[in-house]
C-alpha cells in the first residue's frame, strides 16, 4: 500500500467535471481531498506526479445493486471480496441486496450486516438494503421502521417480485411515512415460474421454458401505478425491455417521482448469447432481444432510465455447472462493467463520458440520499483513472471477487481501470505496473 499521505499531482487527465464537461486539467490532490483542478498547475516539490494525458478520470461509480453472500453464501462471495472485486472496477460504493441467509429482514440483521461491514468501509461506501417482506418470502411485511432507523437505504425483495398486490400496496404506504426507498424487481411468477430465458426464437429452438416480456411489464406497470396511487416514490430495479423504457417515460412525463436501472449486461447481450445453454448468460430478468438492448441504450442516454447498476449476482462454479434449465439466475459485474460499458457502448460512440458518470455515479448516490463524488476543488477524494490504451484481463487470478461467473472470464476487454482514490487511501495503483 502507498504512502496514504502522500500529496499528488495528475496531470493532463481527461477529467469528467461536475458540470459534466470532460477538460484536460492537472489535479492536486492533498490530505485525501481535491485541493486544485486547473489547467498546467505548478508541481510542489517532491510531490509524486502522475502522467494522465491518455487517461480519463472520472469520479468514483456506485452500484446501487450487488448481491454479496455475507452471511451464508461466503463460498461464493464475502463483504470482503466484494468490496475488492468493486475497486477493481472503479467502484467505491455500493448498496448490497438483502438476500443473504438469513435474509436482511429487521433490524438487527441490518445492524450485525454494517457491523461485519465496518471492516471494508475503508474501501468502500457500503450501504444495505432491507427486505420488503419478511424472510423475502412475499407474504408479511418486514420491520421496515426498525431496518430504516438502523441504517438499511432501500427495502426490496430482490431477486424475487412481490406477487401479491395488496402487501406491495403497504409497502409502499408504510415506505411514504418514513422516506424510505422501495426498489421494485418486476416478475409476474405466475408467468415465469419455470422459465429458465426469454421467450421467443431462442428458446423455442432450445427447448427451455421462456419468461416472456409481458411478465416484467404487468408487474412493472403494476407497481409503478401503485406507487402512484399511494403518491410515494419508486425505483424500478432493472429494466429489460422496449416497452419497459416507454412506460417509464410516460410516466415520467406525467411527472411521477419513479426512477429506472438498467445493468451493464442487459445493455450489451441479448438472448442469442445464450448459444449453446451458456450458463453465464442465464440472468433474471433474462436477456431479451436486439431491439430491447437498443431501446434500453437509447432509454440510458435520454434519461428515461436514471441509474446503471451491475446486479452482481456471484455463483460458485459448481452451482453455474448444472444444466441450463437447473442453472442458477445471475452474472457476476462489479469489476467487469467499467470496462464492459468502454468497449461495447463508450468507445463506438454510444455513450459519452459524461453521462456514464451521471447514471453511473452521481444519480446513484442521489437517488439514496448520499453526497455526489465530484473531481472538484474541497471534494474529498473519490476518483478513478481509467486508461482507454491498457486492457483488462478477466482471468481467475486477475479477479477480486471468489465467483467466476462471468461472460467475460478468460476474455481480455480494452480499456483499464488504473487507479482508486477513496478518502485518503489510494485503494488501486497499477500505474507503476
Ligand atoms: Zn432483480
Amino acid at each position: 500500500m502507498p504512502d496514504k499521505s502522500q500529496p499528488l499531482l495528475i496531470q493532463s487527465a481527461q477529467v469528467v467535471r461536475a458540470s459534466g464537461t470532460l477538460e484536460t486539467c492537472d489535479v492536486l490532490v492533498e490530505d485525501g481531498k481535491i485541493s486544485a483542478v486547473s489547467r498546467n498547475l505548478t508541481a510542489p516539490s517532491g510531490i509524486r506526479i502522475i502522467d494522465a494525458s491518455e487517461m480519463v478520470m472520472l469520479p468514483g461509480l456506485f452500484d446501487t445493486h450487488a448481491h454479496l453472500r455475507e452471511p451464508g453464501h461466503e463460498d461464493s462471495e464475502t463483504l470482503e471480496s466484494g468490496a475488492q472485486a468493486a475497486l477493481r472496477g472503479g467502484i467505491t460504493g455500493l448498496v448490497m441486496m438483502p438476500d443473504t441467509h438469513p435474509p436482511i429482514d429487521n433490524g438487527g440483521m441490518v445492524q450485525s450486516v454494517l457491523d461485519v461491514a465496518s471492516k471494508v468501509s475503508s474501501k468502500l461506501d457500503f450501504h444495505v438494503a432491507g427486505c420488503i417482506s419478511k424472510g423475502g418470502r412475499g407474504e408479511d411485511l418486514a420491520e421496515i421502521g426498525d431496518m430504516q432507523m438502523r441504517g438499511a437505504v432501500m427495502i426490496t425483495d430482490d431477486p424475487n417480485s412481490i406477487s401479491n398486490p395488496q402487501l406491495m400496496r403497504r409497502a409502499l404506504q408504510y415506505a411514504r411515512g418514513l422516506g424510505v426507498l422501495v426498489a421494485a424487481h418486476c416478475d409476474t411468477p405466475e408467468l415465469t415460474a419455470a422459465g429458465s430465458m426469454n421467450d421467443g426464437r431462442i428458446s423455442y429452438r432450445l427447448g427451455l421454458p421462456g419468461m416472456h416480456a409481458c411478465s416484467e411489464e404487468i408487474c412493472l406497470v403494476r407497481d409503478i401505478r401503485l406507487a402512484q396511487a399511494m403518491n410515494t416514490r419508486i425505483h424500478i430495479q432493472h429494466l429489460t425491455t422496449a416497452r419497459g423504457v416507454e412506460t417509464l417515460a410516460r410516466y415520467k412525463k406525467e411527472g411521477m417521482a419513479v426512477t429506472a436501472g438498467v445493468t451493464p449486461h442487459h445493455l450489451i447481450f441479448t438472448e442469442e448469447n445464450v448459444g449453446e445453454y451458456n450458463t453465464n448468460f442465464k440472468v433474471k430478468p433474462p436477456l431479451r432481444t436486439h431491439s430491447d438492448t437498443l431501446a434500453l441504450q437509447q432509454g440510458l442516454r435520454a434519461g428515461v432510465i436514471d441509474v446503471i447498476a451491475t446486479d452482481h449476482s456471484p455463483f460458485t462454479e459448481f452451482e453455474k455447472e448444472r444444466e441450463f434449465a437447473n442453472a442458477p439466475f445471475g452474472m457476476t459485474g462489479l469489476e467487469t462493467a467499467l470496462p464492459a460499458l468502454y468497449q461495447n457502448l463508450i468507445r463506438p460512440g454510444l455513450l459519452d463520458w459524461a453521462t456514464l458518470v451521471e447514471r453511473f455515479s452521481r444519480a446513484p448516490r442521489r437517488l439514496i440520499n448520499v453526497p455526489v463524488a465530484a473531481i472538484e476543488p474541497g471534494q474529498v477524494a473519490n476518483w478513478v483513472l481509467f486508461n482507454p490504451n491498457g486492457v483488462s484481463h478477466f482471468n481467475r487470478d486477475a479477479l477480486g471477487s471468489k465467483s467466476f461467473n462471468t461472460p467475460f472470464l478468460d476474455q481480455t476487454l480494452p480499456g483499464q481501470v488504473v487507479m482508486v482514490m477513496l478518502k485518503n487511501q489510494i485503494l488501486l495503483d497499477r500505474t507503476r505496473a
